[in-house]
């Protein structure tokens, strides 16, 4: 008697894709910048400030522009020279806060090195800080209070929300731990009761901690870093890194293990810019 082995079918892992529900959330915001122009008589209006022509902020700054225009909200695009000085940036900053018709004042990152991005993101008037990048944002971030979230951050959670992935009492593993991406991460996923570890360069025994995590985020900034086989059989995985040719932070292989993951791209990307998106349209209408 020939006895088959039984086979084991393992189910496909559910596909958090962030387009579907970035346009559930820019849909809803379309009534209300249509009566925040009715009643101001001009759109809610975005300034992006593009320092020198790195690439990928250039198609960043562009997406942003696009995604604005199907909602109706004006984006323009503030360019400044690649020699720049921090004096020079910091003087479109204030001008660009000054200006009544201007609602939220974004920062591509990153900006040439000569520029000192910390000083640049902290003169943006904190009612204009939709990018949620500011040391006083942040600030309010990590104590609970409200104010402009950092968008990844704010997208990311929302994106769990959006697919029921339950998050409180779950083990979380942060990997990075920069102020635009890592930290403001961890402190949403700590405020909606995850138990969260934060990894840097300076972490040693990173595969054991990715392989005793439920949820893992990564925003490291390297393709592929998180290697498949770390991750624990069924765990949640979250890809915030984008690279040129598409690569997230993370091996695709991961898919033969977690139970949820994003794809790369169209998963943290479009939920970013809905955030954005949403707190130009705040800004704007508690600018009245
Ligand atoms: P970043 O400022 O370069 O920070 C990278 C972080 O990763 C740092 O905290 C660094 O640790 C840590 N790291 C580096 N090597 C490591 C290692 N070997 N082991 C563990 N940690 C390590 O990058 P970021 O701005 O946070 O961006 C992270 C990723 O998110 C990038 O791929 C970026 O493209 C992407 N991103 C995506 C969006 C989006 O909307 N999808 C938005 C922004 C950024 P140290 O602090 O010790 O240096």
């Amino acid at each position: 008697v020939v006895q088959s082995k039984p086979t084991v079918v393992r189910q496909l892992p559910l596909l958090l894709d962030g387009r579907a529900p970035a346009r559930d959330i820019e849909a809803a915001l379309v009534p209300r910048i249509e009566a925040f122009s009715r009643a101001s008589g001009r759109p809610p209006t975005l300034a992006v400030l593009l320092v020198g022509g790195d690439p990928l902020a250039e198609r960043h700054a562009q997406l942003k522009v696009n995604a604005g225009a199907r909602l109706g909200i004006r984006t323009e695009i503030v360019a400044l020279d690649g020699n720049s000085s921090t004096a020079d940036v910091l003087v479109r900053i204030v001008r660009l806060n000054r200006d009544p018709r201007v609602d939220g004042v974004f920062l591509q990152h990153p900006v040439p090195p000569q520029v000192d991005e910390r000083a640049c993101f902290d003169t943006v008037a904190v009612s204009k800080d939709v990018g949620g990048d500011g040391t006083l944002s942040l600030g309010r971030l990590a104590l609970g209070d409200p104010g402009f979230v950092a968008t990844t951050a704010a997208g990311i959670l929302r994106l769990l929300s959006a697919y029921g992935v339950e998050v409180a009492s779950r083990s979380a593993l942060v990997i990075g731990r920069s102020p635009m991406v890592g930290k403001p991460v961890a402190l949403l996923l700590l405020q909606a009761h995850a138990t969260v570890t934060v990894c840097h360069s300076r972490s040693g025994g990173l595969p054991a901690l990715v392989g005793k995590s439920e949820l893992v985020v990564a925003a490291v900034g390297k393709p592929h870093f998180v290697k498949a086989d770390w991750i624990a059989e069924g765990a949640v995985v979250i890809d915030a890194g984008y690279h040129p040719g598409g690569m997230g932070d993370v091996d695709p292989r991961a898919t033969e293990r977690a139970s949820a993951l994003t794809p790369v791209p169209g998963g943290v990307g479009p939920m970013t810019r809905a955030m954005l998106l949403g707190n130009v349209v705040a800004a704007a209408e508690s600018a009245g």
